[in-house]
């Protein structure tokens, strides 16, 4: 497998060559294809497996750039873990003409409130700024067609769970949902139940 033959547009390709990624990691085998098919999927993935370009290239791949609205949320547990996905975003992005943004708690809500305005297609942040932004109306949810949930479990201990739900909770039913998680607390599993149509399990 090579990234040439999964389908992408031109524009992701010049991105990922520009990373200079010569082959997928099994992680971006056997996940990248079903997300960007539209599947729910639960997925056993550690750091070190090539999650992150894994999900970004699939999410990325998702937008329609003729669309100015939010399509695709992506949460990580913690403010490292989300600048390092926006990171990669932008990288891979670059050639595409994409407007993300980071929200993310601890910058201050003016900083978010501008980017936001800047336009967003693609939000990556953490649950509570996030929610924040959804209650106060400043993220349409609407479009959104893509959530991943990133670090479910770690998203769980730091005690998250509940702004994930509610943030699941505002998006229109069918919503695509991606959850990367190593293990599978009972709250996580019972995140799954409530939140997703026959999953897809994979293993990497
Ligand atoms: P992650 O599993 O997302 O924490 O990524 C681990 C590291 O692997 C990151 O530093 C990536 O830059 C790197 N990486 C991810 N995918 C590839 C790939 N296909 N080829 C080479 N390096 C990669």
């Amino acid at each position: 497998e090579t990234f040439e033959n999964m389908m992408l547009k031109t524009e992701l390709l010049r991105g990922i060559r520009a990373l200079s990624l010569e082959y997928p990691s099994p992680f971006q085998q056997k996940v990248t294809l079903p997300i960007i098919n539209g599947h729910d999927i639960v997925v056993n993935a550690q750091s070190g497996s090539g999650k992150t370009i894994g999900f970004v290239i699939s999410a990325l791949q998702r937008i329609d750039t003729t669309k100015f609205s939010c399509q695709v949320l992506i949460l990580a547990p913690t403010r490292e873990a989300a600048q390092h996905i926006k990171n990669f975003v932008d990288g891979l992005s670059h050639f595409m003409g994409i407007k993300s943004c980071a929200l993310i708690g601890g910058s201050r809500m003016q900083d978010t409130v501008a980017a936001l305005e800047q336009g967003c297609q693609l939000a990556v942040g953490t649950p509570g700024r996030v929610l924040d932004c959804v209650q106060r109306i400043l993220l349409a949810t609407d479009d959104i067609r893509l959530v991943v949930v990133d670090g479910a479990d770690e998203i769980s201990w730091n005690g998250l769970i509940t702004f994930v739900s509610d943030i699941l909770q505002s998006l229109s039913k069918g919503t695509q949902f991606v959850l990367v998680s190593p293990s599978m607390p009972d709250n996580v599993v019972e995140l799954t139940r409530k939140f997703m149509l026959k999953p897809l399990r994979i293993s990497v």
